[in-house]
């Protein structure tokens, strides 16, 4: 059984595969991109889902995530918003700098990192897995590792943020390894 991913970043590729290992799992077509316009992680999913069902061979399953840090004091941003949460060129730093002005002065720092995993099979098989990561916004960046909001992000009952840890920490915990984990769990095996 095949299993091709709706995106063609690369390290999520890498990040994902020994979560689904033993079955096979390539990445999406060369260009690959549908347009993400929905205002909720599972839509965005299952846009780039779906995109996907309609390019690939009829007996792969196709898998597609959206995720993003939902801040509690925030309303639940930035949310489905958070790649281009200071604006459509944003960088991540970018990105780090809006989130620590916003917080500015706020008590509640508690928030979510929130993954949403579908997967379109043939004959209309389709099954959505979802996995979190509750932590806190720190007072600032910290540490050179991960990508996006790692460096403000402190996970639970660690005191180092995201972008401390190493790579293997963060997958133990990360809100797409828990979504991953449990997808595998319902998947066909290999
Ligand atoms: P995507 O849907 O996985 O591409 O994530 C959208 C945005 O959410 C990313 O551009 C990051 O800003 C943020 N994000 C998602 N997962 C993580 C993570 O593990 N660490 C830090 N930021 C993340």
């Amino acid at each position: 059984m095949r299993i091709v991913l709706a995106t063609g970043n690369s390290d999520k590729v890498a990040e994902l595969r020994p979560l689904l290992a033993p079955r096979r799992v390539d990445g999406a077509p060369e260009g690959f991109d549908p347009e993400e316009t929905g205002v909720t992680l599972l839509q965005n999913a299952w846009i780039k889902a779906a995109a996907l069902r309609d390019a690939v061979d009829d007996d792969a399953i196709v898998l597609a995530d959206d995720s993003g840090l939902v801040v509690h004091a925030l309303g639940g941003r930035p949310g489905v918003f958070s790649a281009r949460y200071a604006g459509p060129d944003a960088t991540y730093a970018d990105n780090c700098r809006r989130l620590l002005d916003e917080m500015e002065g706020v008590d509640d720092r508690s928030a979510a990192f929130v993954c949403v995993l579908v997967g379109l099979g043939p004959c209309d098989m389709m099954l959505v897995s979802c996995g979190t990561l509750p932590g806190t916004i720190a007072p600032a960046m910290r540490g050179g590792g991960g990508f996006g909001y790692d460096p403000v992000f402190l996970p639970a009952g660690d005191p180092r943020s995201l972008a401390e840890l190493t790579q293997d920490e963060k997958a133990v915990i990360s809100h797409r390894g828990r979504a991953a984990r449990r997808m595998a769990a319902m998947l066909p095996a290999a």
